[in-house]
């Protein structure tokens, strides 16, 4: 039968969970209590729950072509609306990606296919601010810099949903966070600060500001780091608390 292969792998991992863990599929059926919700990317090199480290049951996922937030999108929407108010996750993560080829495709000049739609957002956001883009002489660098926005972007409009604010408005926990992630390293990295209510949302920078002040994503390696270095403080060290391992 044509993909004998994969439904071979689903039997063996279905047994290796099973053997570590006897009671897991029982479990699995009875419920599902997500803390967190996912908004990523489609990118077959991203999938939250490899990257998270988490089993099955443990995110509840929403992902499309560069992890876009449209306020128009039911799927999106609906996804959170369940999420948030029936699974009562307490995070919602919007996820991006370095190298990522939905905001690629938003700063080339091919508006020809469907996606193209999907991405004007973004397109619209370059064509904006397209003098300091172009003020970014490495390609790759420019679009590491759009992937980054992408997030601060996306991370705005699902905190700007009726679904989130209602959430604040009646007092639930709930952060929404804005990551990004490293397809090279496989490292995630926070590109904002989590914020947990109208007031946190209301005091974020606008997007356009984003685009004049670049982020430091930090990884946990950074932040590690940094927590070593305040803990045991080395006089006349040069290695930089804020380095993410280069400094060894
Ligand atoms: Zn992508």
């Amino acid at each position: 039968m044509i993909l004998d292969d994969l439904f071979d792998r689903n039997v063996a991992w279905a047994q290796r969970k099973t053997r570590d863990d006897p009671t897991y599929f029982v479990r699995m059926a009875e419920q599902q209590s997500p803390n967190y919700m996912w908004i990523g990317c489609s990118d077959s090199r991203v999938t939250a729950n490899d990257v998270l480290g988490l089993d099955p049951g443990e995110v509840f996922v929403q992902r499309n072509i560069a992890n876009m937030v449209h306020t128009s999108d039911m799927n999106l929407l609906a996804v959170l609306e369940f999420a948030v108010e029936t699974l009562q996750v307490r995070h919602v993560i919007v996820c991006g990606h370095y190298g990522c080829g939905g905001v690629r495709r938003a700063l080339g000049d091919d508006r020809s296919a469907l996606v193209d739609h999907w991405l004007q957002p973004l397109v619209m956001y370059y064509r904006k601010h397209q003098p300091l883009f172009a003020a970014i002489s490495d390609e790759r660098r420019r679009l590491d810099r759009m992937c980054e926005l992408n997030v601060q972007m996306q991370f705005r409009r699902v905190a700007q949903t009726p679904i989130i604010e209602a959430a604040w408005a009646r007092g639930q926990a709930l952060h929404v966070h804005g990551w990004i992630y490293g397809v090279e390293d496989g490292l995630l990295r926070v590109i904002e600060p989590p914020i947990a209510s109208l007031e946190e949302r209301d005091a974020l920078s606008t997007i356009d500001q984003c685009a004049i002040v670049p982020v430091e994503p930090a990884s946990a390696i950074r932040r590690h780091a940094a927590e070593a270095f305040a803990a045991f403080p080395i006089d006349g060290a040069g290695s930089d608390p804020a380095c993410d391992g280069c400094c060894g």
